[in-house]
C-alpha cells in the first residue's frame, strides 16, 4: 500500500480573481490574470506577459482533489504564487489584495471536503497591515502564512520582518519562506535560470540572514519557520558557510553562535528532486525538520507527489513517516 503524505508547498491562483489592474491602475502592478482556454488549462499573465502554463487544478478544487487522489496525498496546503505578493504596490493596495486572495483561497478550501487548507498572504513591506491581515487571516481559517524572503533591500532579518514574525508566533501560525524576486537580473533570461539558479541562492540567503543578521536570536524558538526547495544552497554549503563564520569576523553579523548552531530552529520542505540531496538534506537537518513541498501543480513541481520521499533508500520507517505526515501534522496543526 502507498503511504499517504501531506504536501506543505503547493499553490493556487484563484479563477474570479478581482480585476486589480482596473482597481489600482497598471502602475502599482503588474498584476495577474488568468487566462482561462476552457479545455482544463490556461496561462498565466504577468501584466499584458504570458507567465506561466497551468491547468485547472491550480483554480477548480475538484480537480487538485482527483490529483491529491491519484498522488496519495491526504492533505495539501496550498498558497500564493510569488507574483501575486504585491510587495511593490502601495502597502494598502497590497493589503487590499493579500486579504481578497486570502478569502478567495479560504473559498476553494472550503469547497475540498478538508482536503485542502491554505496559508495566507500578507502586505510584508508594511508590518502592521501584514499582522493585522494575519489576524484576521487565521481568524478565517488559514494555517499559517507565506512570506517571500525579502522585500526589495530588506532581508530576512530586518526589524520589521521580525516583529512580523514575532506576531506569527502571537498568533500561533506557522510560516513558509518562499523564494521571490530573484537577483540577478539580465542574466537570468535564458534556461529558465530564476528558477534553477537564483531561487535556491535566495532561499539560502534568507537563512543566512535570519543567522547573521541575529533574527533567530531575537526570535523565540517557538517560531514554527519552513524554508521551500529543501533550503535551497543553504544545507548544502553550510560548510563553507560555518568555515567563513569561524575564520572572518565580518561574516559572522551579529549572531550569537556559528551557522551550525541554529539549524533546529527551522524545517525545509522535500522540493530537491534527487535522492543524493534528499540524503544530505536528511543528514543535515534531520528527518524531523524536513516536510513533503511539491510545487504542485506547477510544470516543476514534483511529478509524482511525495514518491522521492516513499522511495529514499537507507530511510528509516519512522523517518518516513515523520516526513509524510507527522512532521506537518506538527507544525501546521493539522
Ligand atoms: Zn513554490
Amino acid at each position: 500500500m502507498t503511504s499517504p503524505c501531506i504536501d506543505i508547498h503547493s499553490h493556487f491562483f484563484p479563477k474570479n480573481a478581482p480585476n486589480f489592474a482596473a482597481k489600482f491602475g497598471e502602475s502599482s502592478g503588474p498584476w495577474v490574470t488568468l487566462h482561462d482556454h476552457s479545455d482544463g488549462t490556461g496561462m498565466m499573465m504577468l501584466g499584458d506577459k504570458p507567465f506561466r502554463p497551468v491547468h485547472s487544478a491550480l483554480w477548480d478544487a475538484q480537480a487538485r482533489i482527483k490529483e491529491l487522489d491519484a498522488n496519495h496525498v491526504e492533505t495539501q496546503i496550498i498558497c500564493a504564487t510569488p507574483v501575486m505578493f504585491a510587495y511593490d504596490a502601495p502597502a494598502e493596495q497590497a493589503a487590499y489584495v493579500a486579504s481578497a486572495y486570502n478569502d478567495l483561497a479560504l473559498a476553494m478550501c472550503a469547497d475540498s471536503s478538508g482536503r485542502l487548507r491554505t496559508l495566507a498572504q500578507v502586505p510584508l513591506q508594511d508590518s502592521a497591515l501584514a499582522c493585522r491581515e494575519l489576524t484576521r487571516a487565521m481568524r478565517a481559517g488559514c494555517v499559517g502564512v507565506q512570506i517571500g524572503n525579502h522585500v526589495g533591500p530588506r532581508e530576512m532579518d530586518d526589524e520589521g520582518i521580525v516583529a512580523f514574525l514575532q506576531h506569527c508566533v502571537e498568533e500561533n501560525a506557522a510560516v513558509l519562506v518562499h523564494p521571490w524576486d530573484m537577483l540577478g537580473g539580465e542574466r537570468l533570461k535564458r534556461w529558465m535560470s530564476a528558477w534553477t539558479v537564483a531561487m535556491p541562492a535566495e532561499t539560502q540567503f534568507g537563512i543566512m540572514a535570519m543567522i547573521l543578521g541575529g533574527a533567530f536570536d531575537r526570535l523565540p524558538a517557538e517560531l514554527r519557520i519552513c524554508f521551500a526547495h529543501g533550503g535551497g544552497g543553504f544545507p548544502y554549503l553550510l560548510g563553507r558557510l560555518e568555515n567563513a563564520w569561524h575564520r572572518r569576523d565580518i561574516v559572522r553579523g551579529i549572531s550569537l553562535h556559528p551557522p551550525s548552531h541554529y539549524l533546529n530552529r527551522f524545517s525545509v520542505d522535500s522540493a530537491v528532486f534527487d535522492p543524493r540531496a534528499l540524503r544530505l538534506l536528511v543528514d543535515t537537518m534531520g528527518a524531523d525538520h524536513i516536510m513533503v513541498g511539491s510545487d504542485a501543480p506547477f510544470p516543476l513541481g514534483e511529478e509524482h507527489i511525495g514518491d522521492l520521499v516513499r522511495n529514499q533508500p537507507g530511510l528509516t520507517e519512522v523517518h518516513r513517516q515523520q516526513v509524510l505526515t507527522e512532521n506537518a501534522r506538527n507544525f501546521f496543526r493539522l
